[in-house]
């Protein structure tokens, strides 16, 4: 998507000011009419504008009339008010506005950025909606659509399995409870057979007549829950919320598996990762290779540099392991200035050329800090699999690692 402009309409201009600042912030460019006279005369714009920030009352337009104009000239708008009547508010909410904000507080403006930069970055996002209703299943894609999220559709239990089968990154499953053969309750069962409640979050869809229902859906797995029919305001906050809540788990999680400092994976993830695939290799009929390297006289490189130094050459050591090694194998930063990579179904022969190769390329780099030109060597211990367990292969690796040492660094030793 790189329609970047957004159109701002607002007659106040200290109001105005706030809005440009906050769409630049977002990462647009805000482009303004202070008067609906001068909203049309932006006609020739309209394709290019991403959204639009409309205020409700403008001198020329004081009844919302710029709201419709825009949104029938296909620019998605959010309606910026003053405090307003329950009338005008619903006469809004029936128009098929992104959202609308009343201008009350600080809050109001924090609230119109955060929703700038996630209409940004919703199109990302995959949303499957599991309803039985043509009409029903059109009409929540056309709510999601909207807020540009990724809709999947599916209208039967087996199709929304089949569907989270075929995309893995979808993050909420909206479900109704009517459903053919599999009904949703038996849907959220079988999703949190396979995916926890932070990985894909669900809310559970069910009419007012049944208030037992909700309670049913939580206990079968669901997030959420929102009774139909539901209003718009809290339709957008609960799916809102449940993604944040899938990203705010992503984020933990990617921290904690990573290493802050290089970005590589960590000890941590390393073990718990590799140890399970060496166990299922145990009986030696696979191959796959597991090398261990320590850069060459690192403490003499803080010593001399200074330990920012030091640090520039472990990021620009792990830089080179990533581009040097393909994304199949795993590779991590298991301690100081120690790495680990695990080259699955490599063979012997082709995982130490790859290996020297990387030797030859660390041996070759040169890293620039403060004004010197440092260079850094790397020792590798190799050790194939796996007729051996995970400690057992760790302990030959790092055995074979002390002997490319003992004879001399910068060189690859394999069993
Ligand atoms: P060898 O060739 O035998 O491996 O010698 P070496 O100097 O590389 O090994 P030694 O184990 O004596 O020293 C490792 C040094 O790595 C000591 C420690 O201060 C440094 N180190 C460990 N973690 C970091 C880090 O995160 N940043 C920096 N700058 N240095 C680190
Ligand atoms: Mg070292
Ligand atoms: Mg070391």
């Amino acid at each position: 998507m790189n329609k970047l402009n957004v159109l701002i309409v607002e007659d106040s201009k200290p109001i105005l000011q706030i809005h440009k600042h906050l769409v630049t912030n977002a990462g647009f460019n805000p482009v303004t009419a202070e008067t609906f006279a001068e909203v049309k005369a932006l006609e020739h714009m309209f394709p290019d504008f991403f959204c639009a920030i409309i205020d409700y009352s403008l001198p020329d337009a004081p009844n919302g009339e710029a709201i419709p104009y825009l949104l029938d000239h296909n620019v998605p708008g959010v309606v910026m008010t003053g405090m307003i009547d329950d009338e005008t508010r619903d006469t809004i909410l029936n128009l098929p506005v992104i959202d609308y904000i009343t201008k009350e507080s600080k809050q109001a403006y924090t609230y119109l950025q955060h929703l700038l930069v996630k209409l940004r970055v919703n199109h990302l996002i995959k949303i499957l909606v599991v309803d039985e209703s043509d009409d029903s299943r059109e009409y929540l894609k056309r709510l999601l659509n909207r807020h540009n999220y990724d809709v999947i559709l599916a209208s039967t239990g087996a199709e929304a399995i089949a569907q989270l089968e075929k995309h893995p990154t979808i993050k909420l499953v909206i479900t109704d409870k009517e459903l053919p053969n599999m009904d949703g309750i038996e849907l959220c069962n079988q999703i949190r057979s396979k995916y926890s409640k932070d990985e894909i979050s669900i809310i559970g869809l069910s009419g007012a007549d049944n208030p037992a229902l909700t309670a049913k859906f939580i206990k079968n797995g669901a997030n959420d829950f929102l009774t139909k029919p539901f209003c718009l305001e809290e339709f957008y906050c609960r799916v809102l919320q449940n993604i944040e809540f899938i990203e705010s788990v992503e984020t933990i999680r990617r921290q904690a598996n990573t290493d802050y400092l290089t970005g590589l994976y960590n000890r941590r993830y390393f073990f718990e990762k590799v140890s399970p695939e060496i166990t299922k290799r145990f009986d030696g009929s696979t191959n796959s290779t597991l090398a261990m390297m320590d850069i060459d006289h690192f403490k003499s490189v803080n010593d001399t540099y200074g330990h920012d130094a030091g640090d520039e050459i472990l990021k620009a050591t792990a830089q080179l392991i990533q581009q040097h090694f393909s994304a199949d194998y795993l590779a991590a930063r298991i301690g100081g200035e120690e790495f680990c990579i695990f080259l699955d179904t490599l063979a012997r022969d082709e995982a130490t050329l790859l290996l020297d190769n990387f030797r030859q390329e660390m041996e070759n780099m040169s890293v620039e800090v403060g004004g010197n030109t440092i260079k850094c060597t790397i020792s590798i211990g190799v050790a194939h699999c796996c007729e051996d367990s995970f400690d057992g292969i760790m302990i030959k690796a790092d055995e074979l690692l002390y002997e490319a040492k003992e004879a001399g660094r910068n060189v690859v030793i394999t069993d």
